[in-house]
């Protein structure tokens, strides 16, 4: 076969949970494989994962598993692929670090194969050879891939920005990016998270004078709630705080793990006697401390929540506190956020979001980034990923209007679930598939299965209707009254008559079926099922759970 073939798994078209199956031959990589953060959190999930199921009629092909960079959205699924897969991993030395920490939680380190590789490296899997592009993000040590196959050359750009002037590292690499351009692109496929975003997306540098002016301004404790892998970020407010005389005081598990490993790496350069504990932070006057904490999504569990609501141990929010929330709000937090914001505002903190200073820039390409990266690399074709499909859509577009050479036929838009093959002439989709997410459930972390879900879903909408049916096992007819009980559902109540009219509805239907109909359970239970069903939604327009039960005697 002389095809590529592009098998998406999440993050198209949604976001969050990335995760690529890239083909050639009988020869298969995985890039990324992320987590990512359902809809369905009222029904007991708050986490989703690629649907991995899908790969096992690739399971002979899959070769290895690389990773771009380390956000949760491109590792966060990585032991539960490499449960049902066990498969060499191949990334940064900082992104392992954060995969080791995920592994080590489910007590599979010792059985994966970690490799790492630096940015300029390139490294041979089967068919593929790869070559690892220093890229520039909101974390560090990230990747675009360079992936070379004996028909061409695919450029995953995984999650960047073209960032001149980055905190920690060096800018993009676009040396690097440009020869590759040279020798030739086949496919770009590109991040599309900020494609509706004019201009060039701001250096991680750019929230240094609101910082600046913040710190210099504030008389009371600051509290800085952000990202705990917003490494460039992390630097700023420990050389700021260290500027303006102020220790700080790292809070929240993530947070602080994040930080030694960087640390450790020699990433994150801290000023000696700049960090403090909990204990030490209490001694100092307001205006000698920031406390540096999780939560700025309004996550219940995090530090900053817990400050908030007065049940972190040893320290809460007063009257007099800053709280710089520095963190772009992912789509769903909306509300947990604003819980948090009132909950700060009771307690009379000052609030600083990003609507009113500069203490956020994004990590992904906008437009003017966009446009850099198709300029360099050339590429035949190109393909929008990661992000909501008004986002890919948005991308073409743009690249349409504003770099030339590009139409229709060459930038392609594809979804989940779909296997988009690629020659030197065509890129075409030539099959679809319906992926549903798998749920993972928070407390256990273990997978729930899409159904439980989906039943869930129904009770919550519904309610229930429970019907206990006793039949004589002998003459397979009725012994006695049908029971039935309901909970949740509307219209109802236990004097209007319901539960009677709908026992003597299927009274009669038992009554009217031949004893061989009866005689078979299976059939007889769903035949009662769906005779109560169609009764109920005849007389209440409405389709509780309906939960049947035959009881012999
Ligand atoms: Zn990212």
């Amino acid at each position: 076969m002389n095809k590529i073939e592009i098998i998406p798994l999440g993050g198209i078209g949604e976001f969050g949970m990335n995760c690529m199956g890239i083909r050639y031959g009988d020869e298969m990589i995985i890039v990324d494989a992320g987590m990512g953060f359902p809809e369905e959190t009222p029904y007991g999930v708050d986490i989703s994962i690629p649907n991995f199921d899908f790969l096992e009629e690739y399971r002979d092909d899959l070769t290895a598993i690389i990773l771009t960079h380390g956000h949760e959205d491109h590792i966060g699924a990585l032991s539960y692929i490499l449960r049902k897969f066990n498969l060499p991993v191949y990334s940064s030395r900082f992104t392992l670090a954060l995969a080791e920490k995920r592994l080590r939680e489910f007590d599979m380190l010792d059985d994966v194969l970690l490799h790492r590789v630096s940015a300029g490296e390139s490294i041979e899997i089967g068919a593929f050879r790869i070559e690892f592009i220093h890229a520039s993000h909101s974390l560090v040590e990230c990747f675009s891939l360079a992936i070379h196959t004996p028909i061409g050359t695919l450029i995953h750009t995984g999650d960047y920005k073209i960032d001149d002037t980055p905190v920690i590292g060096k800018p993009y690499d676009l040396k690097m990016l440009s020869r590759i351009g040279d020798e030739g692109v086949l496919a770009l496929l590109c991040d599309s998270t900020n494609a509706t975003v004019p201009g060039r997306t701001p250096s991680e540098q750019a929230v240094i004078p609101a910082f600046e002016e913040i710190f210099e301004q504030t008389e009371g404790r600051l509290i800085v709630s952000t990202f705990s892998s917003s490494m460039h970020r992390l630097q700023i407010i420990f050389d700021i705080a260290y500027q303006f005389g102020r220790k700080v005081c790292v809070l929240g598990r993530s947070m602080q793990k994040n930080v030694e490993i960087a640390e450790e790496q020699g990433l994150l350069k801290i000023t000696h006697g700049t960090m403090i504990d909990l204990a030490g932070s209490r001694a100092l006057d307001d205006d000698e401390i920031c406390y540096l904490v999780t939560g700025s999504q309004g996550e219940m569990r995090a530090a900053l929540w817990n400050m908030a609501t007065s049940t972190y141990k040893g320290i809460e929010v007063e009257t007099g506190d800053t709280v710089i929330l520095s963190a772009r709000i992912i789509p769903g937090n909306e509300k947990n956020i604003s819980r948090l914001i009132g909950h700060l505002y009771k307690r009379g903190a000052n609030i600083i979001e990003e609507k009113r200073r500069l203490v956020r820039v994004s990590g992904h390409a906008s437009q003017g980034d966009i446009q850099i990266m198709v300029e360099t690399a050339r590429p035949k074709f190109v393909v929008p990923i990661h992000g909501e499909y008004r986002m890919l859509f948005r991308q073409k577009e743009f690249i349409k209007n504003h770099v030339a050479g590009y139409g229709d036929d060459n930038i392609i838009l594809i979804e989940n679930g779909n296997i988009l093959e690629i020659d030197e002439y065509a890129a075409k989709v030539v099959e679809k598939h319906d992926l549903h997410k798998t749920f993972i459930d928070e407390e256990s972390m273990e997978e729930i299965e899409y159904d439980v879900v989906r039943e869930r879903k129904k009770l919550a909408y519904g309610g229930a209707i429970s019907l206990v049916v006793t039949i004589d096992k002998h003459k397979h007819s009725l012994a006695g009254d049908p029971q039935i009980s309901f909970q949740g559902v509307a219209g109802l109540d236990p004097l209007n008559g319901f539960a009677a009219n709908a026992r003597d509805a299927v009274t009669l239907a038992i009554n009217e079926m031949r004893p061989e109909q009866i005689a078979d359970r299976n059939a007889f239970k769903e035949n009662l099922r769906i005779h109560l069903k169609r009764y109920v939604q005849s007389e209440l327009g409405t389709k509780p759970v309906i939960v049947t039960t035959i009881v012999e005697i």
